[in-house]
């Protein structure tokens, strides 16, 4: 999967996209009492290496995650930051329906991968369903929305200001 994620990512940023292995502590942020992992602490711990890795960072992981105030997230993003994770865990089919489906878990991982990208560009969420930009509270969410950037959001990338 990873594999695969790398060589859609290199579509968009060609010659761009490397495989690295960040030496985190993923016991120090497992909470016993939720069975998960808290998103922001690896996000924090992932910090340093910005340095020693120009360019952005994502971390990719399996397992379950969360911040406090919600019951799981699918990612999360430093916003204008460099640093970002996507977890596959909610992403799978077989979470939901027990069968097993590579092409979709793709898909989906795809566009949290953007989609978080996207924040650390400097993206807010957008409001076109058409947009990878959407929120996603549940993975119906995931699916209904698009796979890229829309037009709007396409533009603030190439051309940030001030109020974005
Ligand atoms: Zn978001
Ligand atoms: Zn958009």
């Amino acid at each position: 999967m990873l594999g695969e994620i790398q060589a859609r990512l290199e579509n968009f940023y060609p010659g761009k996209v490397k495989t690295i292995n960040l030496p985190l502590d993923i016991d120090a942020v497992f909470s016993a009492e939720r069975s998960q992992y808290y998103s922001t602490k690896l996000l924090a711990q992932a910090l340093p290496f910005s340095t020693q890795y120009p360019g952005y960072i994502i971390i990719l992981v399996d397992f379950d995650l969360y911040i406090p105030v919600l019951t799981y997230v699918f990612g999360e993003a430093m916003l204008r930051g460099n640093i970002s994770i996507v977890s596959l865990c909610r992403l799978h089919e077989e979470f939901y329906t027990g069968s097993t489906d590579d092409s979709l878990l793709l898909k989906r991982a795809m566009k949290e991968v953007l989609h978080e990208l996207g924040h650390n560009f400097g993206l807010y969420h957008c409001q076109n369903w058409e947009c990878v930009m959407h929120s996603s509270s549940g993975i119906e969410e995931v699916d209904i929305k698009g796979d890229y950037f829309c037009a709007s959001c396409q533009k603030l990338i190439n051309e940030p200001t001030e109020n974005n």
